[in-house]
């Protein structure tokens, strides 16, 4: 099965789909993470990347479709794939549909997670990343063990674009472009919704027994 993990920035895509892949044998692409790892490469394309997710801005849809057909043709990611924000408008929706049926997979549901802006300003200002293994924690909300996980604290970052006037733009493009997409897969009823204000032990829960429903 192929999954969507879909919200708001800060929603908590990120810690669920660590959580998932940990229980069920799938593999979390992050198109997010795909364009930081081009960024490092510090290529032209890079440039551009940047500058679009400083801005807190939607990279284009012929670089994000580039990455994704790398991944979907890959025999080792068949049909066993959770996208963690990706699609992120209609026209990427749209172009996964074509993808998924070129590569003869399916996408088997999309997991809607919400929280209030409050939450989600909170979940993103208190957000680490591990920069070695890219699992993510909260000040706040999940805080890193004190002494060591499998990586070295000192691998714990802020993310460039996680500080208050990004995460406006994020929330703009979201809410005008990444939104409208959830009419286009309720249509084809595959749209499972979450209350992703929920804690993070609740909500996955409620992922694992929607999981656990589906047909493989
Ligand atoms: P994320 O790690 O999902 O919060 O994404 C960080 C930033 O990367 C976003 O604010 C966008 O600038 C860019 N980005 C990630 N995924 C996509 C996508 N599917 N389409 C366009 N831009 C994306």
């Amino acid at each position: 099965m192929n999954i969507i993990l879909f919200g708001p920035p800060g929603v908590g895509k990120g810690t669920q789909a660590g959580n998932i892949v940990k229980d069920f044998y799938l593999y979390k692409i992050s198109t997010g993470d795909l364009l930081r790892d081009e960024i490092k490469k510090n290529t032209d394309l890079s440039k551009k990347i940047k500058s679009k997710i400083d801005q807190g801005l939607l990279v284009p849809d012929d670089i994000i479709s580039d990455l994704i057909i790398k991944i979907l043709s890959k025999k080792k990611y068949f049909n066993r794939l959770i996208f963690d924000g990706y699609p992120r408008n209609l026209n990427q929706a749209k172009n996964l549909d074509l993808l998924v049926k070129k590569y003869n997979q399916k996408i088997s549901c999309v997991l809607g997670l919400n929280a209030d802006k409050e939450c989600i300003n909170k979940r993103i200002l208190g957000r680490l990343v591990c920069t070695k293994c890219g699992l993510t924690f909260n000040k706040y909300f999940n805080p890193p063990p004190k002494k060591k996980y499998d990586c070295n604290l000192k691998y714990l970052k802020t993310r460039s674009d996680d500080n208050e006037n990004t995460i406006k733009k994020r929330f703009e493009e979201y809410t005008k472009k990444t939104l409208p997409i959830l009419d286009y897969y309720a249509d084809q009823r595959i749209l499972h919704k979450i209350d992703g204000m929920k804690k993070i032990n609740q909500v996955y829960k409620e992922i694992c027994d929607i999981i656990a429903s589906l047909e493989t």
